[in-house]
């Protein structure tokens, strides 16, 4: 049996308990994050959809920017639409402070004020099984460094990526009952991540593979967009 990673959630505001529940499923022990002291005991973090505004008003009157930053520099850090901006380089519309982990620039509510969310089929290199795709007010990356690696797109533009340990998607992934996304991440989480071999379709359980939990596995529908 592989170590069960602790993954934590940053609960600071967003949708973390959403993440939780779908870190469980994906075989993680799931806790809240919300201080410099919760940090170190973590294996991996997940900075969740929400407001990434308010996120770094808060990353600031908890000191805690500084921190997670230097959390990212030696441990996987999983960011989901806010989340998504928060990890990124460059921020447009308007332009806002992140920690840089990743070599991205993310351009804010791209999709519009019209259409504020949407769900969509893609698909994930590697995968025949297409995921479901919860987008709200979702941000469109516009840039992917050289070491960035495109994992899925809609559109287009890119909606999942990775980066050596770190990973973004512009959907929610915590929103379906399909645990590929956390499973995904809770492998690098647990240290079975390796750059060389980074691939999407390398990186799989022992037994249950990731297409075990194909769209259509449980939860799916009951767990909907909360
Ligand atoms: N629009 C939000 C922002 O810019 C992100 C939305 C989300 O996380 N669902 O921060």
């Amino acid at each position: 049996m592989e170590k069960q990673p602790t993954i934590g959630v940053l609960a600071l505001q967003g949708d973390f308990a959403a993440h939780m529940r779908a870190l469980e499923r994906a075989g993680a022990h799931a806790v809240e994050a919300r201080s410099r002291d919760d940090l170190a005991q973590l294996d991996g973090l997940v900075i969740p959809g929400g407001e990434s505004t308010t996120m770094l008003k808060l990353l600031d009157e908890e000191h805690l920017f500084e921190p997670l930053r230097e959390f990212g520099r030696s441990k996987p850090v999983f960011g989901t639409c806010a989340g998504a901006i928060l990890l990124a380089r460059e921020v447009l519309h308007p332009p806002q402070a992140s920690l840089d982990l990743m070599d991205l620039t993310v351009e804010r509510n791209g999709y519009g004020r019209q259409i504020d969310s949407r769900i969509a089929s893609i698909r994930i290199e590697g995968e025949a099984q297409p995921l479901e795709a919860v987008f709200i007010r979702a941000p469109i990356i516009r840039r992917v460094g050289p070491k960035g690696r495109v994992l899925a797109t809609y559109q287009g533009d890119p909606v999942l990526v990775q980066q050596g340990i770190h990973l973004v998607a512009t959907f929610h992934p915590e929103l379906t009952g399909d645990a590929r996304v956390h499973r995904q991440f809770v492998k690098m989480a647990a240290g079975r991540y390796t750059e060389a071999r980074g691939q999407w379709t390398v990186i799989r359980g022992q037994g249950s593979g990731i297409r075990g939990q194909g769209p259509g596995v449980s939860g799916r529908g009951s767990a909907g967009i909360e």
